[in-house]
């Protein structure tokens, strides 16, 4: 499921082959697009120049020079294809957008899930999204007043677009096995230099992940997600799959214990004596 970096990375084709071209057709070839496209909303792309490209979270904003914004969501599955105007599209090509170069760009997305929408100039865009996650201003201080007001399991929250912008399943597994944190471990209950490491790994998991597109690429593997049964990069503990919230979670037993480790359990015990 492509998250931030893969969504990044998407948004690097667009920057680049995108930016500054003008709309001359958008051909929708899903019927659950064409739902969420009015023809005239289509015809009225014609002519439209693409100023500006924004990620927001794991939303594609495509700025037009009018104020329009052309939004796009990979959801499950998704990517942009480049090709040229009337070659044959590929497999699972749900939308096309033509330029005026004779380049075409294409939305292919085999589950069909993802969305494209136009929004009208000057509207208010409520993504309903909390600070990104690639933000170098979001700070583990933020992190930890976010995490005090809630009481859930550490693993779903960070899959909560609210609480942070950009995670998705692969990259929140990711974050904690780096961080040591147990996937179930109650928000509220991590202590404050637990916070700090969890912020840490998500920036390191992030920023490896950038550009490299590597949930695809065999020679760059993950640490914990998708490796059931396999063992633990750090302790050979076999890696364990729980289904949480209803989403797959991957977790080394060992090196993420339900219990706190030692080294906060002092923290935790302040805070409690505290309230
Ligand atoms: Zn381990």
């Amino acid at each position: 499921m492509p998250e931030l970096p893969e969504v990044e990375a998407a948004l690097d084709v667009l920057r680049t082959r995108a930016r500054g071209r003008t709309i001359v057709r958008m051909r929708v070839l899903h019927p659950a697009l064409r739902r969420r496209l009015a023809p005239s909303q289509l015809r009225a792309l014609v002519g439209a120049r693409i100023a500006r490209v924004e990620r927001r979270g794991k939303h594609q904003l495509l700025h037009l020079e009018d104020g329009r914004i052309l939004h796009a969501h990979f959801r499950m599955n998704g990517d942009w294809m480049l090709t040229e105007t009337g070659a044959p599209l590929p497999r699972f090509a749900r939308a096309v957008l033509d330029f005026d170069d004779g380049s075409s760009l294409v939305f292919v997305d085999s589950r069909a899930l993802g969305t494209i929408d136009v929004h009208p100039a000057n509207a208010e865009l409520d993504l309903g999204l909390g600070p990104d996650a690639a933000d170098p201003e979001w700070s583990a201080e933020h992190l930890a007043t976010a995490l005090a007001l809630r009481r859930g399991p550490i693993k779903p929250a960070l899959l909560d677009q609210r609480l942070v912008a950009g995670l998705g399943n692969i990259y929140a597994a990711e974050s904690l096995w780096r961080a040591r944190i147990s996937p179930f471990a109650p928000c509220n209950s991590l202590g404050r230099p637990q916070v700090t490491k969890l912020r840490k790994a998500i920036d390191a998991v992030l920023v490896r992940a950038t550009g490299s597109r590597y949930t695809d690429d065999d020679t760059v593997a993950l640490d914990v997600y998708d490796r059931e049964g396999l063992p633990c990069r750090r302790c050979r503990t076999r890696i364990e799959r729980v289904v949480q919230a209803g989403r797959s979670t991957y977790y080394c037993p060992h090196c993420q214990p339900k219990a706190e480790p030692k080294s906060s359990a002092s923290a935790k015990k302040g805070a409690r004596g505290a309230r």
